[in-house]
């Protein structure tokens, strides 16, 4: 039987995945949503057969005839929503960040290690990313030797209305901060961010900012997080290792050369770069629910991110190296 799924939060993303869960995957159907804009929970509705509107969040995870849930609403309302559905014991995937700070993350993990069970999946899609999947698969197979140091950059060619500094500390960088540990298999042990020159597209928002990123086997990561990068979505990757360096390819396979020119496209925004890994993410998910058994990205990942976040932002304010200080891990996230 299709897994019914609700939807808390119908915004950008959560649109997106109410069609890739009714329109491009199998096994699940959205029976119902809410969002804190009713109209546009109504709106969203009324284009999925089936679907009915739910007053709150609350409400939706508490309905019968719902069996798991996809939190897609803002970060600072992750905590009572995830929790809430560990108690309720349905599964639950909730869109990064898992919680705005590591003290919110924590408590997650404490609920979820009193149910016993994993029942989270944290939105790091890029852990399903065909090119992010290959690398670490030339990193861990070891024909580059050990590595030694990454260079990465997030850049976006314009950051939303909304967007503040500290965004590109937790809703940017935190990207990277869960893709190089899943990557390197290792953590994260501080973090110092830099300030360049700013760019005057980026108003009173600092902008680019430079993290350098350490590792609890000494790899040195280098992140530029750029929001004003004018020309597209452009995300990289370098591994350098002590045989050879792997890095991710350019996004579009094509190139032309025409009228004196050689030109390939870049995607002009997430959706865009990262469409493929979102579907399989998805699938993942679905398929996890029907087995019975969560396995993705999980709350402790979730709570790791939050961690590297709040010593980031703690150094985005001091410009000082801020160590990353974990709690111990429990068993229920023993495997990998
Ligand atoms: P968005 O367009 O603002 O959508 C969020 C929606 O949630 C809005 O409709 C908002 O309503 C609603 N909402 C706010 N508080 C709520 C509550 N308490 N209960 C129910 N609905 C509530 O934002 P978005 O860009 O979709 O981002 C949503 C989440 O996804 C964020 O955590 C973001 O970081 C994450 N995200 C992840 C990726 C990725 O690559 N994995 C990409 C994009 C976004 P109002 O507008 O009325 O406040």
């Amino acid at each position: 039987m299709a897994v019914r799924v609700g939807v808390i939060g119908v915004g950008v993303i959560g649109q997106d995945h109410v069609r890739r869960l009714t329109h491009v995957l199998s096994g699940s159907r959205v029976v119902a949503v809410t969002d804190a804009d009713a109209a546009r929970a109504h709106e969203v509705a009324r284009r999925v057969p089936g679907a009915t509107v739910r007053a709150t969040g609350r409400d939706l995870i508490a309905a019968d005839d719902v069996d798991a849930v996809l939190v897609a609403s803002w970060g600072a309302t992750h905590e009572e929503y995830v929790v809430a559905c560990i108690e309720a014991g349905k599964p639950v995937f909730c869109e990064k960040p898992l919680a705005p700070s590591g003290d919110a993350a924590a408590r997650i993990v404490d609920a979820e290690v009193a149910a016993g069970r994993r029942l989270v999946q944290v939105g790091f899609m890029r852990r399903y990313d065909p090119a992010y999947v290959e690398l670490k698969g030339v990193v861990q197979e070891g024909s580059i030797g050990l590595p030694l140091l990454m260079h990465c950059a997030h850049r976006n060619a314009s950051p939303p209305p909304y967007y503040e500094a500290h965004m590109a500390v937790t809703e940017t960088a935190v990207h990277e901060f869960d893709m190089v540990r899943w990557l390197l298999e290792e953590e994260i042990t501080a973090v110092t961010v830099l300030r360049p020159r700013p760019s005057r597209h980026g108003g009173d928002v600092q902008d680019p900012l430079l993290l350098l990123l350490e590792t609890s086997n000494g790899v040195l990561v280098d992140l530029e997080t750029s929001v004003n990068i004018r020309y597209g979505y452009d995300i990289r990757c370098e591994v350098v290792g002590e045989d050879g360096t792997a890095e991710l390819g350019p996004v579009s396979p094509v190139v032309v050369r025409r009228d004196g020119a050689l030109t390939a496209p870049v995607p002009p925004d997430w959706q865009g770069r990262f469409e493929r890994a979102y579907d399989v993410e998805l699938q993942h998910w679905v398929d996890s629910v029907t087995a019975g058994e969560a396995i993705g990205p999980s709350t402790w990942d979730g709570y790791a991110a939050a961690v590297i976040a709040d010593a980031g932002l703690r150094s985005l304010g001091s410009r000082d190296r801020v160590p990353v200080e974990l709690r111990d891990k429990p068993d229920l996230y023993a495997k990998p």
